[in-house]
């Protein structure tokens, strides 16, 4: 037997995912949360058994995949025969700048690379470089390889990623829009393609990816024209914590006429922003902000609407860039499961302008957007001008394509 193990290192927790090839069936995954504190706990859940978890008080993420290698390697939950079986090893990483055009195999250089771009992304490249680190040690038979979440962004052309300041800026400091969430973005636009039985080369597919942190992007012929996320993930929509677009003179004023600090102002652009800030009821979750709305908080409402429309608008703004739309696709703990935001999204919201604001040509099937479930849903009505798709997010299993298929290419 082959396995791919896929293995996502954050700030304080690391998931872990193991993929049996050649089905890519998902035999068991889970995760170490509240790394470094006396509440983290090892939760697993393996193929249709129940979900088990155990507290695991580890210091940092060396320890917790020595702790995740423990539980593959037993012979009775781990799922595998022996961790020989394990020939890859899938690390998600963050930010690969503008070098890195796809998965690739982990070398000195590939590290000094993500060493590099740590200072663009330093609270998860670092752990991801901790992670490859303790795994090349856990799981020294395995092939190292690395996914990065800027990657399929990669294909953006100049004109997308430029921002209008000085040349040298860009030149010389790298300052320029990069783009997150590449991954979940690739996935979504592939399966909405298969599901419409399509090559993505024919294909001009909106993805929306909206969780806690969110964002959209255009896909043209399989490839990211442009996405909503820049230099950093602040860019682009209203998210949890996270401001999105703001004018920059923002950051003066507030330096400047309200003496503010630089680390403050950061601080509060990052998590202090977005639905919480906007709300706030003391809570970034959606369905508390919803639920706050619904029970009259007018914030919380105002919130909502703010956020559904930087939504419309980029995807107004997307679909003029690539001259129509073929596809919309929904993902993210938000995408997948708000059926409110999605009617909100394409049919327009009270208080959003004409009564009837539908994105054009979009019609939705009411029943289906509500009751939608599976890897990809439609939810568009007959009479749609382009399908309205719901691709439940997974990374892992991109991640795990992605490797299977760098493997194969170069064995
Ligand atoms: P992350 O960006 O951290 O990966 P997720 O993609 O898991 O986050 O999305 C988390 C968000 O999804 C939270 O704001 C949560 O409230 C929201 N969410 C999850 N389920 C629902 C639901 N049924 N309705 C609305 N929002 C939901």
């Amino acid at each position: 037997m082959i396995f791919i193990l896929v293995i996502n290192a954050g700030s304080s927790s690391v998931k872990f995912s193991l993929f049996r090839l050649p089905e890519k069936e998902r035999v068991i995954q889970g995760s170490i949360e509240r790394i470094g504190t006396e509440a983290a706990r090892l939760s697993w859940q393996s193929g249709s058994a129940l979900p088990w978890s155990v507290p695991c008080p580890v210091a940092e993420t060396g320890e917790a995949i020595s702790r995740i290698a423990a539980l593959l390697k037993d012979k009775e939950r781990g799922g595998i025969g022996s961790i020989e079986e394990i020939k890859a090893v899938g690390h998600r990483v963050v930010h690969g700048g503008d070098e890195i055009h796809g998965p690739v195999r982990v070398t000195d250089q590939i590290k000094e690379l993500i060493r590099r771009y740590s200072e663009l992304a330093p609270l998860h490249n670092p752990m991801n470089l901790l992670g490859i680190e303790a795994c090349g040690r856990e799981f020294a038979q395995a092939v190292q390889t690395a996914v990065f979440d800027t990657a399929f962004h990669a294909t953006m052309p100049e004109h997308a990623f430029l921002y209008g300041l000085p040349w040298e800026l860009y030149q010389d400091c790298g300052i320029r829009k990069y783009g997150f969430h590449g991954t979940s973005h690739c996935y979504a636009a592939r399966i909405a393609a298969r599901h419409l039985g399509r090559r993505p080369e024919e294909l001009r597919i909106i993805t929306c990816h909206l969780g806690n942190g969110s964002s959209v992007t255009a896909v043209e012929k399989g490839l990211s024209v442009d996405t909503s996320m820049g230099f950093t993930p602040l860019e682009g929509l209203i998210m949890g914590t996270r401001c999105g677009d703001i004018d920059p003179a923002v950051i003066h004023y507030l330096y400047s006429r309200k003496g503010l600090p630089m680390s403050r102002i950061y601080e509060l652009l990052n998590n202090e922003g977005g639905l919480l800030g906007l709300a706030g009821i003391g809570s970034s979750d959606f369905r508390d902000i919803e639920a706050a709305s619904l029970a009259g908080n007018s914030r919380a409402g105002s919130a909502l609407r703010a956020f559904f429309h930087r939504v419309r608008k980029y995807i107004g703004a997307y679909s003029a860039i690539m001259g129509g739309l073929d596809a919309l696709v929904f993902t993210g703990g938000i995408g997948e499961n708000s059926s409110t935001v999605r009617e909100a999204v394409c049919l327009g919201f009270e208080g959003g302008g004409m009564a009837d604001a539908c994105l054009p040509g979009v019609s939705l099937d009411l029943e289906a957007n509500r009751s939608c479930s599976g890897p990809c849903a439609a939810v568009h009505s007959p009479e749609s001008l382009y399908p309205v798709l719901v691709v439940p997010a997974d990374e892992e299993a991109e991640i795990a394509s992605q490797v299977e298929e760098l493997l194969r290419l170069r064995a």
